[in-house]
């Protein structure tokens, strides 16, 4: 009974984490502050709730300075023959994002 009320409220969560990141990524241009209220406030509720954040979210938010990364307006994106994307945000944090993940079987 426990666990699946668990898991409701992690579902909650997700959602939640997902509508902050859209809205962040919307006013990303306009108010990068607000924007990275937004991001902060997501990742609190993914730290509070012990929400796994979905790779397209965490791919995309800067664990520097908590910027959306938007390619082209603030993060250049470069892809290397090392078999991974580096998306460099404009504080010089590098993300990388591997392409191959099946042999990550641990
Ligand atoms: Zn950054």
């Amino acid at each position: 009974m426990k666990n699946r009320s668990v898991k409701r409220i992690k579902k909650i969560a997700l959602e939640r984490i997902e509508i902050l990141f859209d809205e962040a990524k919307k006013i990303a241009k306009e108010d990068k502050k607000l924007s990275k209220k937004y991001v902060e406030r997501l990742l609190l509720i993914a730290r509070h709730y012990k929400v796994r954040l979905p790779k397209d979210i965490k791919n995309y938010i800067c664990k520097k300075c908590k910027n959306v990364l938007i390619p082209g307006f603030n993060a250049t994106v470069r892809v290397t023959h090392k078999g991974y994307v580096a998306i460099k945000c404009e504080c010089g944090e590098e993300k990388h994002i591997f392409l191959k993940q099946k042999s990550k079987n641990k």
